[in-house]
């Protein structure tokens, strides 16, 4: 016992001398960090869906964007660090609604947090705001998050989403069974004393649970969204609720036999891929969703990953897992690829149908990544790869490049500090060679990222997490 005591002594001494040496390694990816920075000769993509403009230029002091406008028209202060960028492009900082700070590397029972290599990825990705929708691990994503505020750690702000609100049913160690509404409401109150700014709702929770959660949360004025199955996309809108995760493929309300409060499992996702997206039922849900400002978040990325056909992940990310995990992912893609009628390829394209139809209905519609599944979703790859999806999806890049920023800066209330290429918001911007705006693909091509006005190298960053991911 007294060794032991030593030993975890000697530990938490060591951590605490390594905190300073911390916040010193973050310095190692930071290329830019000058009071007064003038991007100069640059495409910019505003992010609001406006045409891209060429040869401009951004001032940014103090982290804060002073100026924009073309070369030449913009003072450039004395003193200021002068950035040639010609061929590239900037956007704003993507603000990605869908994320995690987990990675099913754990077996299927246990999700195991990230919290090392993951706000590394996403940062090197251009994510400088992140929606957790859901989180395993308690207090670690707000502890997290105070971190990176500190500069204690490197990722992008966090808007933490308290641990997941769920009935009975879920095989995962990790998620609290709530016992009725009572407890719903205790659990929104208790993580949102501690510092969680959103909440999510899964697959088994009750009318009631979910409403009595909903009532607690918008007291608070926080919002609510759901990857919802016991209460169908309807009842839940009635109820109240923010914002839908994933979409048609996960609503019940078309599953034949609905009991209320129950998950209809396999036979919900049968009538999903059954259903023709055009139909007036599917078009009836979308009127609703829309009228009653019920947000929609696009994770087609994970979706993809179940499809055969498609493309794998790339050579980037697959460096980046940890071998056993990437070997877990390659077996399962390999027997995803030998399936030669699955329901997810029409699953996939429903999807897309769906929120492309919601989207064009003046619908709010958000993204993400969702890092699940079974591990083909890295945090940071992913994020480009989630905006292509969106115009295969049959969005424009500028309009895909917009619900990655604007759009989801509108959703957590701060698009008047963050969302957009304008003066007097936060300098979150992404460098990128190329032009997205004509070539979505382009978005991949990060060079810098500014996190208020610092600039960080994407590839040093993601060189640092190699062969991490899947381990922390
Ligand atoms: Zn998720």
């Amino acid at each position: 016992m007294r060794l032991r005591a030593l030993g975890a002594g000697l530990a938490l001494a060591a951590a605490v001398a390594a905190a300073p040496a911390r916040a010193q390694e973050a310095r190692q990816f930071v290329t830019v960090d000058t009071p007064v920075v003038a991007l100069t000769r640059v495409r910019v993509i505003d992010g609001t869906g406006a045409p891209a403009r060429d040869g401009q230029t951004i001032v940014v002091e103090r982290g804060v964007i002073r100026a924009v406008g073309a070369d030449g028209s913009v003072a450039i202060p004395p003193g200021a660090r002068v950035l040639d960028l010609a061929g590239r492009s900037v956007l704003p900082g993507l603000v990605m609604m869908h994320e995690h700070m987990f990675y099913p590397s754990g077996g299927g029972s246990v999700y195991n947090e990230q919290a090392f290599s993951f706000p590394r990825l996403y940062l090197a990705g251009g994510v400088t705001t992140a929606r957790t929708a859901g989180n395993m691990a308690g207090y670690a994503d707000l502890e997290l998050k105070k971190a990176i505020d500190a500069g204690r750690a490197v990722g992008p702000s966090l808007d933490v989403t308290a641990p997941y609100l769920n009935g009975p049913g879920l095989p995962i160690y990790q998620v609290h069974a709530l016992s009725g509404p009572d407890d719903a409401r205790q659990m929104v109150a208790h993580w949102a004393d501690r510092g969680a700014t959103s909440f999510k709702a899964y697959m088994q929770i009750t009318r009631e649970q979910l409403g009595a959660a909903i009532a607690e949360a918008h007291r608070r004025r926080l919002k609510v969204t759901g990857h919802l199955c016991s209460v169908t996309f309807r009842e839940a809108a009635a109820l109240g609720i923010d914002n839908l995760e994933h979409g048609l493929v996960v609503a019940s309300d078309f599953a034949p036999e609905k009991r209320p409060d129950e998950c209809p499992s396999a036979a919900q996702q049968a009538s999903i891929a059954a259903l023709d997206v055009a139909s007036e039922p599917v078009q009836a849900l979308i009127r609703e969703l829309v009228q009653r400002n019920v947000a929609v978040t696009s994770t087609l990325t994970v979706f993809e990953t179940f499809a055969p056909g498609r493309p794998p992940a790339p050579p980037g990310a697959l460096d980046a897992m940890l071998p056993e995990a990437r070997d877990q992912y390659l077996r399962r893609r390999v027997q995803i690829a030998s399936q030669a009628s699955s329901p997810w390829t029409r699953l996939l394209a429903n999807e897309m149908r769906f929120e492309r139809d919601f989207f064009r209905a003046g619908g709010r519609l958000l993204v993400g990544t969702d890092p699940t599944g079974y591990g083909g979703v890295v945090a940071g790859y992913s994020n480009h790869r989630a905006l292509e999806l969106l115009v295969e999806a049959g969005l424009t890049p500028l309009e895909a490049i917009r619900v990655g920023t604007l759009n989801g800066a509108q959703y957590l209330g701060r698009a008047d500090s963050i969302g957009t290429v304008a003066v007097g918001k936060r300098a979150d911007l992404v460098v990128v060679r190329g032009d997205p705006s004509a070539r979505i693909a382009d978005v991949q091509q990060v060079e810098t990222v500014f996190k208020g006005g610092v600039g960080y190298d994407a590839a040093r960053l993601f060189a640092s997490v190699r062969g991490r991911v899947g381990l922390h």
